[in-house]
């Protein structure tokens, strides 16, 4: 008996949100009760003693936002009663996905400073909200509906972050043509479109589909206005405007991206934009959070840019890891990034900060060569070049036979920094690379040229520069440093999204970070 019971309850096995998403799991809805009083009326405790809260009443969901964006975000937002109220965790997929994409976008086309639009902000504001303060990005948020225009500059507002957010009241017939500051060049756009189609919203009550079959999403209450929901000819018409403007605007947004919230409305379009782009400008992927699935469609017309593949590996369930992490017990984020970018530096691996606040730090790694392995044996080899160098410079010194004044890096050294170190190649191949933003303390090649390297060497810079480049990569993962529940630890986790050397390498990099956390190292040993 027991056992049929318990069939009848099997829930179809979970689909994996983004590995990086912090709501794997639901919330745990007793530490949210006893921590905002604000939330304690809308706990329910179940008979088996479990706290829950009711998914189908409004007033709890709006609440349950609130308190998740305060929580982990430090966000205050203010919702409207009558207004689509956004999931968080289903928000954060996206946005994470849009991290994702601009990680593969080519190196000279990386920016320093992300400038991104969202079309249809509602009130919460949240995708830009989300942006901002996770990322420093910069975000123009799009609105038609006049009160939640209101709202979401009020929530920016709350949130004093007016400097990366600029909330804009849009007429109907405007999507991106006629809606961007003139004098900016956009990294990406993303959209949560209204997606029922206005006849069948009419019939939507109590029903879980609308007349072509399609499903409706009722998991949770129904939140959201007419004007939110209801797009005249729905959401595959909506997002027809998007690539129609998409067209006229070229590369002025270098990746194009909404999501859809039907799957057969994902194929309808991914037919139109292979046609348009090519399958290698575009990518989908899927949003899932619990039992909701979503899809998320980005292309681009830079010819440049290739999104095939970029996104999708690290999406496909079944496919999906779960990030390696462990934990370093009372440590501040500060001394914890510190430590870990001194122990990348000190092995040549090139990082750029995805993210950075005061509870995440974040940072795509890339690697040409496995300088994280045999590292006794590195360290040894190495001091005796060290030696040998510091000989032959003395000797050479001596006897003054050096044509380069004032250089300061002994030529092994230069040689080994270019083998390894791509942020070197990137502005040392000056005829046709933007001028890369080094983040990080490594010397950068200007100052290379300052050291008066001469001609010679710097040819020699170029040509391992072009050899690496035909190299594939061996690793190529993300590294998250946040900041524990506690307060007082710090979680590192590191995932890969790509490389020849995959889980493996990033396993090595990370045994690589544990091993020498404590251990007095000198900073240059490759
Ligand atoms: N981004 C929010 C709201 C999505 S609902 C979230 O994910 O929760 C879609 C929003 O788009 C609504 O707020 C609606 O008012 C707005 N909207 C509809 N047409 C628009 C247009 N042409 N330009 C900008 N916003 C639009």
């Amino acid at each position: 008996m027991g056992k049929k019971k318990k069939e009848n309850h099997v829930h179809p096995p979970l689909k994996q949100p983004h590995p990086r998403n912090i709501y794997k799991r639901l919330p745990d809805f007793k530490e949210l009760a006893l921590k905002f009083p604000e939330f304690r009326k809308f706990a329910k405790t179940n008979l088996d003693g479990k706290v829950t809260m009711d998914f189908k009443d409004k007033e709890a969901l709006s609440m349950l936002t609130k308190i998740l964006l305060k929580k982990d975000f430090g966000l205050d937002v203010d919702l409207p009663s009558d207004r689509l109220v956004p999931t968080v965790p289903l928000r954060l997929n996206y946005v994470l996905w849009i991290e994702d994409l601009l990680a593969n976008l080519p190196p000279k086309l990386k920016s320093s400073d992300i400038h991104g639009i969202d079309i249809g902000t509602g009130a919460s504001c949240i995708y830009a909200l989300l942006a901002a303060r996770k990322n420093n990005w910069y975000m123009l948020a799009t609105e038609i509906d006049e009160i939640n225009f209101e709202y979401a500059d009020q929530n920016v507002a709350m949130n004093s972050l007016h400097d990366f957010i600029k909330v804009k009241k849009v007429r109907e017939d405007l999507f991106l043509c006629g809606v961007l500051e003139e004098d900016i060049s956009y990294d990406f756009c993303m959209c949560n479109p209204p997606f029922f189609c206005s006849t069948d919203s009419l019939s939507m009550n109590g029903k879980t589909k609308d007349r072509s079959g399609h499903r409706l999403p009722p998991k949770n209450a129904h939140t959201g206005s007419s004007a939110e929901l209801i797009a005249s000819g729905g959401e595959v018409a909506f997002i027809k405007n998007i690539i129609k403007d998409s067209i006229k605007l070229k590369d002025r947004v270098k990746i194009y991206s909404t999501m859809v919230g039907h799957k057969s409305n994902v194929d309808k379009l991914r037919s139109e934009l292979v046609e348009l782009v090519g399958e290698e400008h575009m990518t989908l992927t899927s949003f899932n959070q619990g039992h909701v699935t979503r899809w998320g469609i980005a292309w681009t017309l830079n010819k440049d840019i290739k999104l095939l593949n970029c996104g999708e590996k690290s999406f496909s369930s079944k496919k999906t890891k779960p990030p390696l992490e462990y934990t370093h017990h009372d440590i501040t984020l500060d001394s914890a990034v510190d430590r870990v970018r001194f122990l990348l530096e000190r092995i040549k691996i090139d990082k750029r900060v995805i993210q950075k606040s005061s509870y995440e730090y974040a940072m795509e790694l890339t690697a040409y060569e496995e300088t994280w392995k045999n590292q006794r044996k590195r360290r040894r080899a190495e001091e005796r070049e060290m030696k040998e160098v510091k000989r032959l410079k003395t000797e050479e010194t001596n006897e003054n036979h050096n044509n380069c004044k004032n250089n300061d890096i002994p030529q092994t050294e230069v040689n080994m920094y270019c083998d390894i170190q791509p942020e070197i190649h990137k502005t040392a191949d000056i005829n046709n690379r933007a001028p890369h933003k080094s983040t990080t303390n490594e010397p950068n090649p200007s100052d290379v040229n300052k050291n008066n390297i001469c001609p010679s060497t710097v040819k020699d810079i170029t040509t391992v520069v072009v050899i690496n480049e035909e190299k594939n990569k061996v690793l190529s993962a993300i590294i998250i440093l946040k900041v524990s529940d506690n307060k007082k630890d710090v979680v590192i986790q590191m995932s890969s999204i790509g490389g020849t050397g995959g889980w493996q390498s990033v396993h090595q990099l990370i045994c690589y970070l544990k091993s020498n956390w404590d251990r007095q190292l000198k900073p240059n040993i490759g």
